[in-house]
């Protein structure tokens, strides 16, 4: 006999009641800005919203997913930078979260947070976006470790600096939601090259216990293809730490790229990583 399709609770045995309960859906959308990746996490009639972006119908759309996955409890930003932090006004009733550093950045008017809202505005006044851009009131701070529920379950915040020093992460079930690291299609972008490497290293670390990863510019990966990722970034980010030790422009200027070489822009950001490098190696 066929079991029935939605048996009372009382009937679903505890071990499956407990699987249900820490089964979180994520959704992920994808920007026409950058192939910037948007995320639902939800269980249980809430959701959680990762860096919500783009463009205003893009931001229609992802309201619109998310109130089909339940009320929208919270907001997530992996970063600062514009295009991940802009899309917070579309769950006005949600609770935004981000790094201690982010939090103290918006909360003090920081130039960390002044620069990056300066950033959107130029870009939406180029493109004739039309709308207003601000911070939220307030960002509650996450630290390394810390817990947000939704639902039934538990999504977990990892401190990740080097790409920016407010970077964060979350891991929800076997999925890493790794902001601007280990994307398939540009190299990295590098504020603090030692604690780039540290990130790196740490992910690498992970990496064996995850089914997925969920970079903010590019497709999921498998954690076979996050490695790939990762490992070519640390190359890379080697020789760039190579020669800095030897002051050694023109070497660091031969490094060829990880990936994306061909994508217009890419050669200039290798070379900001290498100014932002000259800039932290004494002497
Ligand atoms: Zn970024």
């Amino acid at each position: 006999m066929r079991p029935p399709a939605n048996p009372a609770p009382e009937l679903i045995p505890i071990v499956e009641r407990i699987l249900m309960a820490v089964a979180i859906r994520i959704d992920v959308t994808t920007s026409g800005i950058w192939q910037l990746s948007s995320i639902v996490l939800s269980d249980g009639g809430e959701c959680l919203v990762v860096d919500p972006g783009y463009f205003p119908r893009e931001l229609v759309d992802l309201a619109r997913l998310a109130g089909e996955r339940g009320r929208a409890r919270g907001v997530v930003f992996t970063h600062g930078h514009w295009d991940h932090v802009v899309g917070w006004t579309a769950f006005p009733e949600a609770a935004v979260h981000a790094s201690r550093a982010l939090a103290d950045a918006v909360a003090g008017g920081g130039e960390l947070a002044r620069a990056n809202l300066d950033k959107a505005r130029d870009f939406d006044g180029r493109w004739y976006v039309d709308r207003s851009l601000a911070w939220p009131a307030s960002v509650a701070a996450l630290g390394e470790g810390d817990s947000l529920t939704v639902g039934g379950a538990a999504v977990r915040a990892l401190l990740l600096p080097g790409h920016s020093p407010d970077g964060l992460a979350l891991i929800a079930d076997g999925t890493l939601l790794c902001g601007d690291y280990l994307s398939p299609l540009e190299i990295p972008f590098v504020d603090d090259l030692a604690a780039y490497r540290q990130t790196l290293a740490r992910m690498l670390a992970l990496l064996g216990e995850l089914d997925q990863v969920v970079p903010g510019h590019g497709p999921r990966l498998s954690p076979g293809e996050a490695r790939t990722i990762a490992r070519a970034d640390l190359a890379y980010l080697d020789a760039l730490a190579r020669c800095a030790e030897r002051g050694d422009d023109a070497g660091a200027a031969a490094i060829a790229l990880p990936r994306a070489a061909s994508v217009p822009g890419m050669r200039e950001h290798h070379a900001a990583n290498w100014q932002a490098c000259r800039r932290r190696t004494p002497g």
